[in-house]
């Protein structure tokens, strides 16, 4: 239900309920019946399913323990990535946006004066990536492919790329996201700031706002952003955004 119809429902309600009360009070007798509350406006329309929805995570919350735990991850899905979605749904209602697909909004939306609109929309998307760029299980290398040969070819070593991408992650400063990202026809890693979208095409993403480390490792970034890589980064979902 959005603001307009909870408050309209409200006033309804409380109509209903004071047309009640005289009512019962007209039954002592002991003063004329008031005149009957005015009948409320006729409700709007019933709205619309919601048009942005929370994607399911693609594993249980406690998957991806104990680097990240389910604490942390019941809250930043349950939490924050709904948050975004609802907040969306509300900014969007009665505009051109409401209707549209999401990734229309963000393209429509970047770089304009509709940040309250493209930063939810935008967050929407970078967390449904990010729970597919992790898995239970994951971390380690890349199968042999062109996704490692890239990378080989980029950075000279695989373990050149970890450092640089830690290093990375673990540095930039405020809330953001650092990407590994399709540049043209070159690999890159790729620092944001907000909800800003990353150059290129996307391959897997960290999130390094606060909210996605905090109550594990509080001021300890680098911690997480090592067991993230190491532990978590679903190489085979980069491999396929290479292909894609
Ligand atoms: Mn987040």
């Amino acid at each position: 239900m959005d603001r307009r119809t909870f408050l309209v429902g409200s006033a309804s309600a409380l109509s209903f309920l004071a047309a009640r009360k005289a009512e019962a009070g007209s039954t002592k007798g002991k003063s004329p019946a008031p005149a009957p509350a005015p009948a409320p406006a006729a409700a709007a329309a019933a709205p619309a399913a919601p048009n942005f929805t929370l994607p399911e995570l693609p594993y249980k919350e406690d998957a991806l323990a104990p680097v990240i735990s389910a604490l942390t991850l019941s809250i930043h899905y349950g939490k924050h990535h709904r948050a975004y979605v609802d907040n969306l749904n509300n900014f969007a209602a009665g505009t051109e946006f409401a209707t549209m697909k999401l990734e229309d909004v963000i393209k429509a939306t970047n770089g304009g004066d509709k940040m309250a609109i493209f930063n939810n929309a935008a967050q929407i998307a970078h967390h449904t990536f990010y729970w597919k760029s992790m898995k239970p299980a994951g971390g380690g290398t890349p199968a042999a492919g062109p996704l490692l040969d890239q990378i080989v070819k980029t950075w000279g070593t695989f373990e050149k790329f970890r450092t640089d991408f830690i290093d990375d992650a673990s540095r930039l400063f405020g809330s953001g996201w650092v990407w590994l990202v399709l540049d043209g026809d070159v690999l890159k890693i790729a620092k944001t700031s907000n909800a800003a979208l990353p150059p290129g095409k996307a391959l897997l993403v960290i999130d390094v706002w606060e909210h996605a480390y905090y109550l594990d490792y509080q001021n300890r970034r680098k911690e997480y952003v090592v067991g993230w890589f190491d532990k978590l980064a679903n190489w085979d979902f980069a491999a396929e955004n290479l292909k894609a």
